[in-house]
């Protein structure tokens, strides 16, 4: 799960990380107010999308010579004036793919007087099962870029979970920063915390670019992106209230209501499947024949008719669905079950789309029966690849 840059900075500023002042504002109006509150005499007006690379992005609405996602400014009015000019509209970043993302909140922070910007992040490394943290001198920047054409100028290192934290991790980062005396000292604090934070509530992802050094010789977050793991956000109360549900996928929502596995992929065929290694396969082998999956969708083992209604609306409600390929390969989860969901949620919304039916397992044939009496014009597929087969031509044939 991922939560906004203030939102972040806040999390980072209760574990004592040095943080710029500032307030959140959803109108032009809050934005004038935390203006006036901060005092100025530089404001930075910070649109707030779940996505990266808003100072270089780009508001369709707007002349492409216009300002970006992230503005200084030196006035109250401007500070209204660019509120204005962000809320509401469509930044494109390069995170953001062409669609881009509607801002729908700012955030006003005091400008700070930069001297260098670095570049500090954390992620668990699945390699080692540790805590690593990967820090550059190169910060503002794109990292995956530097990681490219300048990789020697990227540190990493992990953190052995049975010592923790040590002051020799924050001297690493000191080093590769290239900073000594007290800006060190403040590295090695910062590190502290910021280790000290992802592991209390459990981030899966922190990173800080830039983290500056201001003109007066302090250490700063200047920019901060959390993704949290989410098979931990139960441990969180705090962390889930962050939420901002209009940056998600609303398909991905509803499916999470109903405990579904589901992913939105850009594809045609809707699956619809039990068992996340045989979901893996169907979308494998639908790629196969040559389309692509609308989705991943893992019913699971003991999905109620309620829940296979619920996972069938979902896929039809996607425009982007041109055929839907069922494939349930049942032992826990009963073929008769989902053969119920799947003819009570035709009921309700309709089949517009070209629908293929493997069933195989227990009570395969009460299911096959359910479907055949339901009078659904269902096309029936005998294994993975017969189903695969037919679902591609149906859908081409359809066009
Ligand atoms: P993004 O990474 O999405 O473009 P950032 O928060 O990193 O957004 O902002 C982009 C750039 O704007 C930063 O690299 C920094 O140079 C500048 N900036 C951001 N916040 C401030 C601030 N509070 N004071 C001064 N400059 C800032
Ligand atoms: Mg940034």
């Amino acid at each position: 799960m991922n939560i906004h840059e203030y939102q972040a900075k806040a999390v980072l500023k209760e574990f004592g990380a040095p943080v710029s002042r500032g307030i959140p504002a959803f109108t032009p109006e809050e934005a004038e107010k935390a203006a006036r509150e901060l005092g100025g005499p530089v404001w930075v007006v910070k649109s707030q999308i779940h996505a990266g690379g808003r100072g270089k992005g780009k508001f369709k609405e707007l002349s492409p010579d216009a300002k970006g996602g992230v503005r200084v400014v030196k006035s109250v009015e401007e500070v209204k004036a660019s509120a204005k000019e962000m809320l509401g509209n469509t930044l494109v970043t390069l995170q953001t793919g062409d669609a881009g993302k509607q801002v729908n909140r700012l955030y006003i922070e005091e400008g700070a007087a930069i001297d260098k910007e670095f570049y500090l992040s954390m992620l668990i490394d699945r390699e080692t099962s540790r805590v690593a943290f990967v820090v550059s001198t190169e910060g503002g920047m794109d990292i995956e870029e530097v990681a490219h054409s300048t990789p020697e100028k990227i540190v990493t290192f992990s953190v052995d979970p049975a010592t923790g934290i040590q002051p020799h991790h924050g001297r690493a980062v000191a080093k590769a920063l290239k900073l000594s005396g007290d800006l060190a000292k403040q590295a090695g604090d910062l590190v502290t915390k910021l280790y000290a934070a992802f592991t209390a509530k459990d981030m899966s992802m922190l990173e800080i670019n830039p983290l500056v050094v201001t003109k007066d010789g302090q250490l700063k977050v200047l920019d901060a992106k959390i993704s949290f793991d989410s098979n931990a956000i139960y441990r969180h109360a705090d962390v889930a209230a962050l939420r901002d549900e209009t940056e998600e996928d609303a398909k991905e929502i509803e499916a999470s209501k109903f405990e579904l596995n589901y992913i939105a992929l850009d594809g045609t065929i809707g699956c619809m499947v039990n068992g996340a290694g045989l979901a893996m396969a169907t979308m494998d082998i639908i790629k196969l024949y040559g389309m692509e999956p609308a989705n991943f969708l893992d019913v699971g083992g003991g999905a109620t008719k309620e829940r296979v209604t619920a996972a069938f609306k979902i896929i039809t409600a996607d425009p982007k669905v041109k055929g839907i390929l069922v494939n349930i390969f049942g032992g826990i989860m009963k073929c008769d079950v989902i053969a119920e969901g799947v003819v009570a949620a035709v009921k309700d919304v309709g089949l517009k789309v070209p629908l293929v039916v493997r069933l195989e397992g227990t009570n395969v044939e009460a299911g096959k029966k359910i479907i055949k009496e339901s009078g659904l014009n269902v096309i029936a597929a005998d294994d993975l690849d017969d189903a695969a087969q037919k679902i591609v031509k149906a859908v081409k044939e359809a066009k």
